[in-house]
């Protein structure tokens, strides 16, 4: 951390900051300046920094206070430099291979969920979505079957051999979900419902945590520290489109962010161009878009009569749609040296 003394600031008051400082536990090494007193503090205890910083900043006498280490430790890159792994049933997410986790929005009916989760095997692919709990931005709108959902899902992935993911929104259901889904998916809304994090944190599933669609990637990478820092290592990122002043999709999809998140942490990336675009038109393009970008896998809403969808028709594909998207990824995949599971 390095605190900015103000130009006016006197030199009992550069004290009061240098034993604040030695009170929290660092280390003060000041630069007394001609203009300005410049004080480092080192050796930080892994104490609050934040509020050290907050309290700092308060004194009228101090310019800025600084945090020169980044806000997360366990998820970042210098922790762990090599890519994390994780094994979901027969596939490696954040290994040489794109994985691809597809299927409805949201589960309608047995019959309606085996057909796309049939075509997701018949691929070659291992992972089926689908949504059980749906949160709704409206009241009104259709909230998902619940635990009636839960048992489709896990009746079709039985028939068909295809591993889970689906989303928990409330902490107290992180073990009815664990019970039938094999990735809990932490949606957009709730990227910064602690209380969520940190119940999924001690659980034993593999997390997919969907980036908020108002939050900057430092605070993406703090929910993961939630989660990883409670005990469960296992969480992939899911970049899946944040509000700008664009109307003409649903979100921006911010594939800047998947390069950038690669940099910065050793999680698996995965991207969802469903939610990204809001278009079902521009999800083959952004898929591949995404696979170039450095994405580990992708997210991808298919339904057999998207016309018919309950929730989410205008962004989701047809089965034929889903072929061609394959097909073209895999192109892609082999072009950036890697495969397509
Ligand atoms: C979804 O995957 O259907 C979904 C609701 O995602 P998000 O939380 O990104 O809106
Ligand atoms: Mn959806």
């Amino acid at each position: 951390m390095i605190v900015v003394m103000a130009p006016h600031a006197t030199p009992d008051q550069i004290r009061d900051v240098e034993d604040r400082i030695i009170g929290w536990g660092y280390g003060v090494h000041p630069i007394y300046g001609a203009e300005r007193t410049v004080i480092g503090a080192v050796g930080v205890p892994e104490a609050d920094k934040a509020h050290c910083l907050e309290q700092l900043e308060r004194l009228d006498y101090v310019e800025s206070a600084i945090a020169i280490i980044k806000p997360y430790k366990f998820v970042s890159r210098e922790f762990r430099p090599e890519t994390t792994c994780i094994n979901v049933g027969s596939v490696s997410i954040g290994g040489p291979s794109v994985i691809m986790m597809a299927g409805p929005c949201t589960v309608e009916s047995y019959e309606l969920t085996l057909e796309t989760a049939k075509l997701v095997r018949s691929l070659g692919f291992s992972v089926l979505r689908g949504g059980a709990f749906k949160p709704c931005t409206s009241p009104y709108s259709f909230q998902g079957l619940g635990v009636e959902g839960l048992r489709i899902l896990r009746a079709v992935a039985d028939v068909t051999g295809l591993a889970i993911v689906t989303e928990v929104m409330d902490p107290r259901n992180v073990e009815i979900v664990s019970q039938y889904a094999d990735i809990l998916q932490i949606g957009t809304r709730n990227m910064q419902n602690y209380d969520l994090l940190r119940e999924v944190g001690h659980g034993s599933k593999p997390a997919l945590l969907k980036r908020g669609m108002w939050a900057k990637i430092e605070e993406w990478l703090q929910a993961a520290e939630y989660i990883v820092s409670g005990g469960n290592e296992k969480v992939m990122l899911c970049e899946r489109g944040i509000r700008t002043f664009e109307t003409h999709t649903r979100n921006t999809l911010d594939l800047s962010a998947v390069a950038a998140v690669k940099e910065l942490s050793h999680l698996p990336v995965i991207v969802d161009p469903s939610q990204g675009t809001g278009r079902w038109s521009l999800v083959e393009a952004m898929s591949r878009a995404a696979i170039a970008a450095g994405a580990d896998g992708l997210l991808i809403e298919v339904h057999p009569e998207p016309e018919k969808a309950i929730k989410d028709g205008a962004q989701s594909i047809t089965h034929e749609g889903f072929v061609a998207l394959a097909d073209s990824c895999r192109s892609v995949a082999a072009a950036v040296g890697r495969s397509l599971a």
